[in-house]
Parts: C-alpha cells; structure tokens; sequence
C-alpha cells in the first residue's frame, strides 16, 4: 500500500479522536473512518441495522464484534482505501484486533497511536459536548448554555443520547475493560505511540502529524 497506510487512532471517549482525525484523512488525502459515526448513521437512517443497535448505542454499550467488523470490512475495500486511511473507533476489543490484522493483510497496519487524556478530563469533556443533529459538527456547552443552533449547516445542536452520566460511565468502563487490553497487542509488535492529547488543538495536531511522519521515514 502506497501512501499513508493504515493508521489506528486509540484513546478514551472524549480524548479528541473526532476532532483531530478528520484534519489527519484531510492532511494526508485518505478516507476517516469512524464507525461510531457510521453506526449512528446506520440509526438515522431506520436501517435494519439501525433499528437493532440503536439501545446498545444509546446505553453507551459496544455492538457485537461480527456486526461492526461487517461494516468496516466493507468500507475498507472501497478504492479511496487504497492509499490508507485513518481509523477512529475500530478495533476496540480484542477480536476485532483479529478481524483488522485479517482485513489489513500483508500491508498491515502502519501505527497505532493512543492519544492520551486523563479520565476526569475526559468526563468533563463529555458531559459538556453538544453536536449538530444534521451535520454532527461538536460544539461545547461549557460555559453554558453553549450554541443551539449549528454555525455550519443550521441544523439543531443537541446533547448525544449516549453523552448522559451513566452512559459515559458504561462506554468508560467499556474501554478500561474491553479496549485497553488492545494496547499490549500493539506495543508488542512495536507498532504503538502514545501522544499527549492535552493542550490546544493544533498543539495535539503537531504531536501526531510528527509521529505519523516520522513513521512513514522509518
Ligand atoms: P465514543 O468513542 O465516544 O463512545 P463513538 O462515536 O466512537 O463514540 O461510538 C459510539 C458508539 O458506537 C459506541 O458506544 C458503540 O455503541 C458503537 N461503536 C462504535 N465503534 C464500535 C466498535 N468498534 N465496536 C463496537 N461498538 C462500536
């Protein structure tokens, strides 16, 4: 695979992976994919799919490895794949680490950086986050209120059902439980970096386009 490769961007909810790997697919040219992004389309949309994950989401549970490793198989065989891209949200349990070492085949996975943010950080972050309900641009709601109407597209801004204090507890727990074991899985093939996810946003922007360059020299 020519190009960036594919990138797998760890971290805890909230640590800032839907704000910075979107500007990573743009820097470098590949596709963002972001299954929890997909997944809420998938609900948007009242796809069958949509229909049955839909509570899961919402109680902050994760949905059955075969269902989210269906949906990023079939993504990663587009041809805007071709050159990389970055993954945001996948894998997050241990055979789903499987199914993408299957899916990336002999190119493999280039990096697995884990952007790094303290959890009371983190819970604050996402007690206070607001999100277009048509265009998904994330807002803040600290200091309150925080917007209510999107400066993108219009749309109506609006706490995510999964955003609720039980419910960021459940996904945080998720990650201690069923992600954080994923980080030995790369360390040990020497694929992993940590990167400080705190500071400003170009700040965290700098620290991983250094690791993601420094990666495609060596
Ligand atoms: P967060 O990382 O903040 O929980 P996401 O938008 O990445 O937010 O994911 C939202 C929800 O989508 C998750 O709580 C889970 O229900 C589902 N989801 C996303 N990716 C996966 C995955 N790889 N495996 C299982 N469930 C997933």
């Amino acid at each position: 695979m020519v190009g960036v490769g594919l990138l797998v961007i760890l971290g805890k909810q909230g640590a800032g992976k839907g704000t910075q790997c979107p500007r990573l697919a743009e820097r470098y040219g590949v596709p963002h994919i972001a299954t929890g992004d997909m997944l809420r389309s998938a609900v948007r949309s009242g796809s069958e799919l949509g229909q049955k994950i839909r509570k899961l989401m919402d109680d902050g549970h994760l949905v059955p490895d075969e269902v989210i490793s269906e949906v990023v198989a079939h993504r990663l065989i587009l041809p805007d794949c071709a050159r990389g891209a970055i993954l945001d949200g996948y894998p997050r349990t241990e055979t789903q680490a499987h199914t993408l070492d299957e899916l990336a085949g002999q190119s493999g996975i280039t990096r697995c950086i884990v952007l790094d943010v303290p959890t009371p950080i983190v819970v604050a972050r996402l007690s206070a986050r607001r999100v277009c309900a048509s265009c998904g641009t994330v807002y803040s709601a600290d200091p309150p209120p925080g917007p209510s109407t999107c400066t993108v597209c219009g749309g109506q801004v609006i706490q995510r059902a999964d955003d609720t204090a039980e419910a960021i507890s459940e996904r945080l727990a998720a990650y201690e439980r069923e992600t954080k074991p994923l980080l030995d899985h790369y360390q040990m093939r020497g694929l992993l970096t940590h990167v400080d996810g705190q500071g400003t946003l170009d700040e965290v922007f700098a620290r991983l386009v250094d690791v993601i360059d420094g990666a495609a020299q060596a």
